[in-house]
């Protein structure tokens, strides 16, 4: 432990700090060795319609398939990707595979649902995702209304010239976009519908306490009614039960996404989905 002097409190700031960045500088080496490598996978999770049950929408989510620990969460490798700056190579790589895989699945003859995939603050700020998107579409020969986007409000938010000229970009392409964990940031619905947003996908925080009471139910509903009286979609995220799915039903949410319905499951488990169509559970 450090000395209560000045001296070994610096030293031990100092040591500290060094072995922060070794760490940082390993996580990095390890995560660009990955995207070499070819270990990152693409998960799928289904979206449903709020009527029909019938399937809407795939989000692509990464996971890296490490070779001794296993299948790893995004929550372990998405922030240093961030920190790094090694989020745009990777993001590059989530939308060739999800674009390869739109092509393998069109192979099997199965008419295809829309891609929905993650793009953080950093990545719409780099000013090259629409351009990675229209170049990865024509390489594979797929329209551009199969590819979704989903960006968090934070970088909604941001108003940056670079971001704003990036959504219209895909927004005029005809890729749809999407607010992500709507509510847990600060944009305003006008925002967004300045924004040319499709719809918002409501953070699972809310579908989690819709059956808290009558106040958090109402809170849900309201969101619905403002999305709609601007003409946006609502996603709602985290559905985990039977109860909620109806809550949600009753109060016309559009789509509905989460483990009640599938959690996100490889590629190859994808084409029984697309075949079946019609996912509600029973
Ligand atoms: P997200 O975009 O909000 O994705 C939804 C997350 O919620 C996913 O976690 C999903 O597995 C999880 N989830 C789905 N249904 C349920 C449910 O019913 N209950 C609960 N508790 N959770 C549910 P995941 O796959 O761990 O991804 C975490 C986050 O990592 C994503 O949040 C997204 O922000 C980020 N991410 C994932 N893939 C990418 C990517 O390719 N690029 C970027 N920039 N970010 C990504
Ligand atoms: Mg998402
Ligand atoms: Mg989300
Ligand atoms: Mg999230």
């Amino acid at each position: 432990a450090a000395k209560t002097s000045g001296k070994g409190n610096y030293r031990f700031f100092h040591e500290n700090l060094s072995e922060q960045l070794v760490s940082k500088l390993t996580r990095q080496a390890q995560l660009k060795q990955a995207l070499e490598q070819d270990e990152l996978v693409v998960y799928y999770q289904p979206r449903v319609c709020g009527r029909t049950g019938e399937l809407t929408s795939l989000e692509a989510l990464a996971r890296w398939r490490h070779p001794s620990c296993g299948v790893m969460q995004p929550d372990d490798f998405i922030p240093v990707a961030e920190e790094t700056g090694l989020i745009i190579p990777l993001g590059e790589q989530v939308i060739n595979k999800v674009c390869d895989q739109l092509v393998q699945w069109r192979a099997e003859g199965v008419p295809l649902v829309p891609v929905s995939v993650n793009v953080s603050a950093r990545q719409i700020n780099s000013g090259s995702v629409s351009a990675v998107i229209a170049a990865a579409l024509e390489r594979c020969g797929i329209a551009p209304d199969l590819i979704e986007v989903e960006i968090t409000e934070s970088a909604t938010v941001g108003e940056s010239v670079v971001a704003s000229a990036e959504l219209a970009t895909l927004q005029t392409m005809g890729s749809r976009l999407y607010v992500d964990d709507f509510g847990t940031g600060y944009s305003s619905l006008s925002q967004l519908r300045r924004l040319d947003m499709h719809g918002i996908k409501v953070d699972r925080s809310f579908t989690a306490q819709l059956t808290d009471g009558p106040q958090d139910l109402a809170l849900f509903r309201a969101i619905v009614s403002m999305a709609h009286a601007i003409d946006m979609q609502v996603v709602a995220e985290g559905v985990e039960s039977a109860e909620q799915l109806a809550l949600l039903q009753g109060l016309g949410c559009d789509e509905m996404q989460g483990y009640y319905i599938s959690p996100p499951v490889p590629a190859s488990d994808v084409l029984l989905m697309l075949q079946k169509r019609h996912l509600y559970p029973g």
